[in-house]
């Protein structure tokens, strides 16, 4: 099927304008945000791509949930209906809401962590290390050897490496492995998915060695259109099946309910194990909430529960891994480096490669956010030297390995005709490359410098 044919499979009830801003408003506003698109107003941004988390437009029959919500302390209405679809969905019988993934995260992993105990992921996000190593634990990234090479078609790059694992928990001893996690799609990976079979090779390591597994679901829908699509013998199954079987495989699964729940807040636990279940719902009373609402309201719950059901809807996930599709493609075929192929929620451009006459410690992908907010107001975030960078003992930089851009796209927020205005802002970008100079940094705090850090151009 050709990247164009996909239309958005829905009308739109309600709008959210959009200020348009002209290249002097914006070229002020930068430089009144010190060069860092974080520290811009929304309301100046005319497409955000900064993230995918959150950023969910609801439905019309969410919104109707919301009126429905049913506030009660406890044993809502509101939770029932939440529960019931999780228990459906995912096949686990015990079900512990959180306000949002991280949440889910500490509750679990700060119980299963401490000195001495280790994780392993395909890659761990970043909140999911966080509180792995805040416990004291040790988390290893094991990503498959297919996702080293940035520019092959190999659709699975999100697996993890099977034969790593193996070794990895036997070095370790079994009695000190926290939990084996798949981060499904890989988000720090390049949202890139994983195979069922992938999935079926961590299971079977997992029971083999009797330890704990766990699936970070935040995409799974986005993982199972991949599935269907690419890989063998799952052409004639529903997502929601595909999903399911994924589930079956594993002891339990955290999730942040602003990606693929479709909802602008919210998360949960979905475990296997009563004993388990029991601890971590002991955790959620202290620290987030009663264990029929943990941090959420009743018409959180109710919103999340209808878009749990209505992401593996097949219109829905095809016009939103095409709108995705398109948008790299497109940006490809121009001439823009990518990585590749083209994953479910983000398109990573490659700034270190698009401005290769920048050098990494004038930070190339910090310099085209700038363009990207100059030239079209779009935002964007650097992933690369800006975020990961560190100093060695003589101040010099020891640059991240890649200098990437992530355009995030939301979902059911923007029209093709909006992806069609990021791809026109690409040509003036790649017009104007040669003329396009890096950035220094003029203020930076120690820990996560790229949220408040301020620039200059060069
Ligand atoms: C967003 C995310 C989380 C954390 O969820 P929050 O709701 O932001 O706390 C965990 N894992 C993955 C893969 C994510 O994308």
């Amino acid at each position: 099927m050709s990247i164009n044919s996909f239309i958005e499979p829905f009308k739109i009830k309600s709008v959210e304008p959009i200020f348009v801003t002209t290249l002097e408003q914006r070229e002020q506003y930068m430089k009144e945000a010190h060069y860092n698109p974080f520290l811009l107003h929304s309301k100046h941004v005319m497409i955000d791509l900064l993230t995918d988390s959150g950023t969910s437009a609801m439905s019309s029959e969410q919104w109707a949930g919301i009126m429905r919500g049913d506030e009660s302390y406890a044993g809502a209405q509101s939770w029932e209906r939440l529960e019931t679809e999780l228990k459906d969905l995912t096949g686990y019988p015990f079900i512990i809401p959180t306000h949002q993934g991280r949440a889910a995260e500490r509750i679990l992993y700060g119980y299963l962590g401490g000195k001495g105990k280790t994780f392993i992921s395909n890659t761990h996000f970043d909140t999911t290390r966080a509180n792995i190593e805040f416990s004291g634990a040790e988390a290893f990234d094991i990503p498959c050897i297919e996702a080293k090479d940035l520019s092959s078609d190999y659709p699975f790059k999100g697996n993890m490496d099977t034969t790593k694992l193996e070794e990895l928990i036997i070095k370790t001893g079994v009695s000190n492995i926290g939990a084996v996690i798949l981060t499904v799609t890989n988000n720090t990976g390049g949202g890139q998915p994983v195979s069922m079979e992938n999935a079926k090779a961590v299971d079977s390591i997992c029971k083999k060695h009797q330890v704990l597994f766990i699936i970070d679901c935040c995409r799974i829908a986005e993982n199972a259109y991949f599935i269907r699509n690419k890989e063998k013998g799952y052409e004639h199954k529903s997502y929601r099946e595909i999903a399911q079987e994924m589930f079956a495989l594993a002891d339990g699964c955290a999730m942040s309910a602003k990606k693929d729940a479709l909802v602008n807040m919210g998360g949960f636990l979905a475990l296997k194990n009563e004993e388990l279940a029991t601890a971590c719902t002991n955790l959620l009373i202290i620290t987030e909430g009663f264990a029929t609402y943990g941090g959420l309201s009743g018409r959180d719950m109710e919103a999340m529960a209808i878009g749990l059901r209505e992401v593996f809807e097949e219109d829905y996930l095809h016009y939103r891994i095409m709108s995705t599709t398109y948008l790299g493609e497109q940006l490809k075929a121009k001439g823009v480096p990518v990585l590749y192929p083209i994953g479910g929620h983000a398109v990573y451009v490659d700034a270190g490669a698009l401005y290769a006459h920048i050098p990494t410690d004038q930070y190339p992908g910090q310099a085209l956010v700038c363009e990207l907010y100059k030239l079209g107001g779009i935002r964007a975030v650097e992933i690369g030297s800006v975020m990961f960078g560190k100093y060695d003992d003589n101040g010099k930089l020891i640059p991240s390995p890649m200098e990437l851009v992530r355009l995030a796209l939301p979902r059911r927020v923007y029209t093709k005709s909006h992806l069609d205005y990021i791809i026109e802002v690409f040509d003036k970008i790649v017009n104007n490359k040669a003329n396009t100079k890096g950035v220094k940094i003029t203020y930076e705090p120690k820990f996560l410098r790229h949220f408040t850090a301020h620039f200059e151009l060069l």
